[in-house]
């Protein structure tokens, strides 16, 4: 069978899900024994996002081969339960950076360089990629943006002309909309959609399918004018109502009997009927919680919701997997004080410090650390998070009251986060800093070895600076233990204080590869004990 490619673009407002959708379309593929990914085309000139504050575009994830990439990249491993990679994510900046090279490399001579033929080929050449691998049956592509924008343009080009490329059967486009509720009128309005089906058509592509968010339900008769006005199957048009969780979008899309609509028009008449067994189970759980906690998430970008849209995401694994419901309560490091820090903490049944960058909100993350750590509260420290507990022991508890990193004080006498020897000659910022998968070898007897059950683990990294091996002696004296390194660099990776209930600072990144099939064990044991913590309290 040759590949089939699915194309998602949308319409009318950004942020509708596409995200969402294009993950429900593969989750229910998958279930059918397709083996499917998918892929986003980003329109912005950045070669990745890695190089974009949260402010810009909420968090950015990180995959095993080490690529910075967009966070709906996060979705697609959530709901697939694979691993994505570098090819899974295209940006304009990539396509252009790719075709200038070539054209410095004298690939044209002779030419004129266009946005059509040159730019759209290369855009095309990486739309069939991951087709082309044979690892796949079924290639979803979302196109990032909003028909319409001037900068998607030859996205949507290159889409229209692989429409007429490939055989029939193998190309489908998918358009999602809104169907806004107008209050006053008690009506949902169908003009807004109609009108982005026309851009798109106007730019010479017809949508197979409409998926329509809506906050309320869709009549026969509108889904029939929708149909009439948008050129499409009456049953190809979709409802997409708000869901109380994203993960059980899949399951509405199989109501709508999307998979069937897609299948149909691929030709594949002859796969299995969805098993969502694993799926259907953690929603269960997900939806019968048996107690709850309140953690407190540290960090500078937490009036976002998408600045740390992994660890959330991972809380709601961890909290299924303890059936217990966790209320992350977000608070704001840059405002954390001396004087308030007991005020905004107590109460808290874990205490989560986030990753980040740069001075703003340290002192506060620090302060945080202190109070966790003093108090007996589950403390979780990720990647800058772990780098401000070491911090914040060296200054309590080694009586290095200067300790710092070197990432906001280059002259501190007290070292104790440093750069790594190979950052130190680098001086270009995209995608330099250590990213990706790397090995860990866990001490035996730690509460790391507890948790993960083996020896050798591999998580996600995306950081500059480390724990400088210089104090690990007199860290480890005074009690917080080194429990994980590098087998080959011998970094560290994971610190933890023994005599504490439960105190664990990992430089990793473990939340990106939390899924609700596989939820990742050091969130499962931060709420198991956050849980033990809250029921010690009532005692
Ligand atoms: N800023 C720190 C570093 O570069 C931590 C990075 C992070 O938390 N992802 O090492």
């Amino acid at each position: 069978m040759s590949a089939k490619y699915v194309f998602v673009t949308g319409g009318v407002v950004s942020s509708l899900g596409k995200g969402i959708i294009s993950s429900s379309l593969a989750k229910l593929l998958q279930s059918r024994n397709l083996r499917v990914t998918i892929q986003k085309f980003d329109p912005y000139l950045n070669v990745d996002p890695g190089t974009l504050n949260p402010y810009e575009h909420g968090e950015c994830f990180v995959t095993e081969d080490g690529a910075e990439t967009d966070l709906d990249l996060g979705h697609y491993e959530r709901f697939l339960n694979i691993y994505t990679s570098r090819a899974n994510n295209v940006t304009t900046g990539k396509i252009y950076r790719t075709v200038i090279d070539k054209e410095r490399q004298g690939a044209y001579l002779g030419k004129t360089v266009q946005i059509i033929p040159h730019i759209t080929d290369e855009i095309k050449r990486r739309m069939l990629l991951l087709g082309k691998s044979g690892q796949y049956d079924v290639i979803i592509t979302e196109i990032g943006g909003t028909v319409g924008d001037i900068e998607s343009l030859p996205f949507i080009e290159a889409m229209r002309q692989l429409q007429w490329e490939l055989p029939d059967e193998d190309c489908l486009v998918i358009h999602l909309t809104l169907v806004p509720y107008l209050s006053a009128a008690k009506e949902l309005k169908s003009k807004p959609t109609q009108h982005s089906v026309k851009l798109l058509q106007q730019d010479g592509v017809q949508p197979d399918i409409l998926i329509c968010r809506t906050e309320h339900k869709l009549s026969q008769d509108l889904r029939k004018k929708l149909a009439l006005f948008c050129n499409v199957r009456p049953n190809a048009v979709i409802e997409s109502i708000d869901a109380d969780t994203i993960y059980r979008v899949p399951l509405m899309m199989r109501d709508e009997k999307l998979d069937e609509i897609v299948l149909e028009k691929f030709g594949l008449t002859d796969v299995p009927e969805p098993d969502l067994k694993g799926w259907k189970s953690f929603l269960d759980r997900l939806g019968s919680p048996e107690s709850h906690i309140t953690v407190a998430l540290v960090g500078k970008y937490v009036e976002l919701q998408d600045a740390y849209k992994s660890i959330l995401e991972a809380f709601i694994h961890a909290g299924a997997a303890n059936r217990c419901k966790v209320k992350v309560v977000p608070v704001h490091s840059e405002y954390l004080t001396e004087d308030n820090v007991e005020e905004k903490l107590e109460g808290m049944d874990g205490i989560l410090i986030a990753p980040g960058f740069g001075e703003r909100g340290l002192e506060g993350k620090i302060k945080a650390v202190r109070y966790a750590r003093e108090n007996g509260v589950p403390f979780f420290g990720i990647c800058l998070g772990m780098q401000m507990a070491v911090v914040e022991f060296a200054r309590n508890v080694l009586g290095l009251k200067d300790a710092m990193s070197t990432e906001v004080e280059a002259n501190t006498a007290n070292p104790v986060i440093d750069l790594m020897a190979d950052q130190k000659t680098t001086t270009v910022k995209g995608g330099t800093m250590r990213l990706g998968a790397y090995k860990c070898l866990v001490e035996e007897g730690s509460l790391a070895y507890s948790i993960y059950g083996k020896p050798l683990i591999s998580e996600r990294h995306r950081h500059r600076y480390e724990l400088n091996n210089d104090y690990v002696d007199r860290l480890n004296e005074a009690g917080m233990r080194t429990s994980g390194r590098n087998p080959e660099t011998g970094l560290v990776e994971i610190v933890e204080i023994p005599s504490h209930p439960f105190f664990i600072g990992v430089q990793f990144h473990p939340e990106y590869k939390s899924t609700p099939e596989n939820p990742q064990p050091i969130f499962v044991a931060f709420v198991k004990a956050a849980l033990q913590y809250n029921k010690s309290k009532q005692k």
